[in-house]
C-alpha cells in the first residue's frame, strides 16, 4: 500500500483564482504535493487546455466546482471531461448552473463522475461582502462524499474585526478542527450507506482589498499547500517520471477519494504518512475505506490497530461517538460490534488527523 498526500479544491486564473494551473502545480511540486486538485468555478478548461498532468512530483487533476443560480449549493467533482446543464451569468462575475443541485448531483453521477458536498454548513455572516455559500439540497443521495474541513470558510468563519490582523498574520495557526456540524452529518450519512469525507483548502490566493484597508495577498497557494490535505491509499505507485501513467494514476486517486480509502490532515501540525488504521479479521487486513463481514459475531475476533507518526489524543470513533480515548502513539481495540469504525488525532485543542471508516456488518446488519 502507498500513501500519496494532496490537496483538494484549487481555484486557478479559470475562474476567481490567481495564477495559471501550470504556475499552481509547481508551486504544489515545491511544497511535497504527489497530487493536487482543481475545482475552477463552472468549468473543466484547464482540462480542456491540457494542464491535467504531472509537475515534477506533482499530479495535476482538474475537476470543477459547480453552483446553482443562487450560487449555494456548492459541488466538487471529478473525474469527467464535460459538465451538464448550461451556465448563466449571475453578476459579480459569477455564474450559476441553470439546473437545480438535485439535478447536477445525479446527472453527473450518472456520467461516471465522483462528487463531493462542498463546505456544506458555511455559517460566515459577518462580512456582507463576502456571503456563505451553504448546502440546501440534503435530498439529493448521488453525492459520493462530503468536505468536512474547508481551510477557507473555517478562516473566515471565525474571523472578526479584533482578530482579523491577527488571522491575515497566521492564516494557518488559526484552522482548528473540521465543521463540527459537517461532521455530525457525515456520521449519520454513513448510518445508512457509505459517504467518504474529505479535506480541502479552498485556495484562490486573491489579491483583495480583504477588509477595507489594504490590498493583500491573501492565503498565497504555497502557504495553504502546508495546511488540509487529504492523503490517499493506493494499491499501485504513482510515477511521475512516466508522463503517460497520469491517467492512470489520476483514476486510482479518484477511487480512492470516493472509498474513502483516505484520511484528512493539517500538515501544518506534522506529516502524517505513516498514519495506519486497520482492521485484523482472520488473518486478513482492512484499511480505511474497506467494508467487511463478520461470519460468527459470537465467536470471531477482530482487533482494531491505529499507529500514529507522533504522540497525539487519539480517539477511536464508532458510528459517530467516541468510544475510546488515548495519549499515545499507537491504539489497539477490540471490535464492539458492527458499525463504522474512524480514528481522530488531536495535539490538545487542534484537530490534527481524521480517518475515514472501516465499515464492520454482519448478516442480519
Ligand atoms: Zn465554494
Ligand atoms: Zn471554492
Amino acid at each position: 500500500m502507498f500513501v500519496y498526500s494532496g490537496a483538494i479544491h484549487i481555484h486557478s486564473k479559470y475562474s476567481d483564482g490567481s495564477l495559471e494551473p501550470d504556475e499552481i502545480g509547481n508551486i504544489a511540486n515545491e511544497a511535497g504535493l504527489d497530487y493536487i486538485v482543481l475545482t475552477d468555478h463552472n468549468t473543466l478548461n484547464a482540462l480542456h487546455f491540457g494542464y491535467e498532468k504531472f509537475y515534477g512530483k506533482t499530479l495535476l487533476i482538474v475537476g470543477s466546482e459547480i453552483n446553482d443560480l443562487e450560487n449555494k449549493n456548492h459541488y466538487l467533482v471529478l473525474g469527467v471531461d464535460r459538465l451538464v446543464g448550461t451556465f448563466k451569468d449571475i453578476g459579480n462575475n459569477e455564474f450559476g448552473n441553470e439546473l437545480p443541485a438535485s439535478k447536477y448531483v445525479k446527472e453527473l453521477h450518472d456520467l461516471g463522475a465522483v462528487g463531493f458536498i462542498a463546505h456544506p454548513f458555511e455559517k460566515r455572516t459577518q462580512f456582507p461582502q463576502h456571503p456563505q455559500f451553504p448546502w440546501t439540497c440534503w435530498e439529493s443521495d448521488y453525492f459520493d462524499g462530503i468536505e468536512i474541513w474547508n481551510h477557507m470558510s473555517e478562516w473566515m468563519e471565525g474571523l472578526t474585526e479584533s482578530n482579523k490582523f491577527n488571522r491575515l498574520i497566521h492564516p494557518l495557526k488559526s484552522v482548528v478542527a473540521p465543521d463540527t456540524e459537517a461532521v455530525k452529518k457525515w456520521d449519520e450519512l454513513n448510518l445508512r450507506r457509505k459517504v467518504s469525507a474529505i479535506g480541502s483548502i479552498d485556495a484562490h490566493s486573491h489579491k483583495q482589498n480583504v477588509l477595507g484597508f489594504f490590498t493583500l495577498d491573501i492565503f498565497p497557494y504555497k502557504v495553504l499547500f502546508k495546511s488540509i490535505r487529504t492523503n490517499v491509499l493506493l494499491d499501485e505507485k504513482i510515477d511521475p517520471d512516466n508522463q503517460e501513467s497520469f491517467k492512470e494514476s489520476k483514476q486510482n486517486i479518484i477511487k480512492a477519494l470516493k472509498e474513502g480509502r483516505s484520511y484528512i490532515v493539517n500538515n501544518y501540525y506534522g506529516d502524517a504518512k505513516g498514519f495506519r488504521f486497520f482492521a485484523e479479521y482472520k488473518g486478513e487486513f482492512y484499511n480505511i475505506g474497506e467494508d467487511f463481514q463478520i461470519k460468527d459475531e459470537k465467536r470471531d475476533k477482530v482487533i482494531l490497530k491505529c499507529f500514529v507518526p507522533k504522540q497525539a489524543k487519539i480517539k477511536l470513533i464508532k458510528n459517530g461517538n467516541c468510544i475510546h480515548e488515548t495519549e499515545s502513539t499507537s491504539g489497539v481495540w477490540n471490535y464492539e460490534g458492527p458499525g463504522n469504525y474512524r480514528i481522530e488525532c488531536w495535539l490538545a485543542d487542534k484537530a490534527w488527523i481524521f480517518s475515514n471508516n472501516i465499515r464492520i456488518t454482519t448478516k442480519n446488519k
